[in-house]
């Protein structure tokens, strides 16, 4: 199988298996137990800890573990809102193209009093900071602007953001689990008070993430129970997925900038190629973008069969989110970078890892090409638009 949906989970590495093993029946005891078999699992718990606030530029008192991303960032915006709501600050600005984890809790708080402001992108899916700096007010309490977008790849303006935010007094969040692993990550060049992240997208287990906040800001628990993580996250930490998260993001930010720089190469081989398809077209930044990413709509098709023939192709590959797979709405980040619906519904996305090949990217850029040409063929639409009853979207 050629695997190119990274950006929805990624293969774990061997290196973070390896580090999970001794976890499950070695050191096995509870970190909260007082006794030596607790207090090794405990000591494991903090060498992860500290090991992961060194990748990210923090602290390790500044490090909680959560179930993952959609965890993270539900803590990180119900912490920010009710540190607001205490200052009679209710007000939250966002941008339309986050992940569902964000847009859903916005939506809920909005319910609950909140005012939401979520700011358009440009065509290529990047939000200028100075539409966040003039939609800060008074009553604003957090700002949350995702590092790099998981459809389309577009990498944000982050430290600007963070600026302007510490700038004004608002507490800026940024889900960062497309960019942990991928990009460089030091929460304090980067202006952040809270970022998520989540160790299945950088070959870590799944099930195991980090919320980051900054010294001094309250979290709000989202589960009550024992003391673990400060008294902010209870339950038992899962600590094999702990010890594997920490392996994985230090493999990963090891090597970052060497893995990049191949991986964008085949990304960019693989944009060529399927440049070459008429009336397609790349969505998300040329430029700012992550280095695995690529994402196409094709005119005239239709994104679920594609994916179900490029599968008999071997190619396992997405349309979009792997959240919005399976339903009938086009993604919400195509339409926000002004895709219309029939357009949004012929997307692809192709997501890289370290381990892709080039002969598995030229297989795949000819396996598009034919079953795009295929689909083409027998579409009703495709028909209308070739002899011009109906007008090329895409020219
Ligand atoms: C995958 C993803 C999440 C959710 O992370 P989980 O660990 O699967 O809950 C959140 N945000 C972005 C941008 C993601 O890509």
């Amino acid at each position: 199988m050629i695997y190119l949906d990274n950006a929805a989970t990624t293969k774990m590495s061997k290196t973070a298996i390896d580090a999970m093993l001794p976890y499950f029946d070695g050191i096995y005891g509870n970190p909260s137990s007082l006794h030596s078999a607790g207090q090794a699992a405990a000591e494991g718990l903090q060498n992860a800890r500290e090991r992961i606030a060194a990748c990210l530029g923090c602290t390790a008192k500044e490090i909680t573990f959560t179930s993952g991303g959609s965890e993270s960032d539900n803590q990180a915006i119900r912490s920010a809102a009710k540190l607001g709501e205490r200052k009679g600050k209710r007000h939250i600005i966002s941008t339309k193209i986050e992940h569902h984890a964000v847009l859903h809790t916005l939506k809920k708080l909005e319910n609950e009093g909140f005012a939401v402001t979520l700011l358009d992108v440009d065509e290529s899916g990047l939000i200028d900071p100075r539409l966040v700096e003039a939609a800060i007010t008074e009553d604003t309490c957090l700002v949350t602007v995702m590092f790099a977008n998981n459809e389309i790849g577009t990498i944000e303006p982050i430290k600007e953001i963070g600026a302007i935010c510490r700038g004004k007094g608002v507490l800026f969040h940024t889900d960062a689990v497309q960019a942990a692993g991928h990009l460089p990550i030091d929460v304090n060049a980067l202006n952040v008070d809270l970022l998520s992240l989540s160790a299945h997208k950088f070959h870590g287990p799944k099930g195991i993430g980090v919320l980051y906040a900054r010294k001094g800001i309250p979290l709000t628990n989202l589960i009550e129970g024992g003391a673990q993580e400060r008294g902010k996250r209870a339950g038992t930490e899962n600590l094999p997925a702990i010890m594997g998260m920490a392996a994985a993001l230090e493999e990963a930010c090891a090597s970052l900038g060497e893995n990049a720089k191949r991986i964008a190469a085949l990304r960019d081989r693989l944009i060529a190629g399927l440049s070459e398809i008429p009336h397609g077209i790349l969505n998300g930044d040329r430029e700012h973008r992550l280095p695995g990413n690529v994402n196409f709509c094709f005119e005239g098709i239709e994104g679920e069969s594609l994916l179900l023939l490029l599968d008999d192709k071997g190619i396992a590959a997405s349309s979009g989110s792997a959240c919005t797979s399976g339903s009938l709405d086009p993604s919400h980040v195509l339409l926000a970078i002004g895709r219309v619906h029939d357009v949004a519904h012929g997307s692809l996305r192709l997501t890289l890892s370290e381990e892709t090949t080039e002969e598995e990217i030229d297989y795949t850029i000819g396996a598009v090409k034919e079953v795009v040409g295929y689909l083409r063929n027998m579409s009703p639409v495709w028909r209308d638009l070739m002899s011009g009853k109906r007008e090329f979207i895409i020219k």
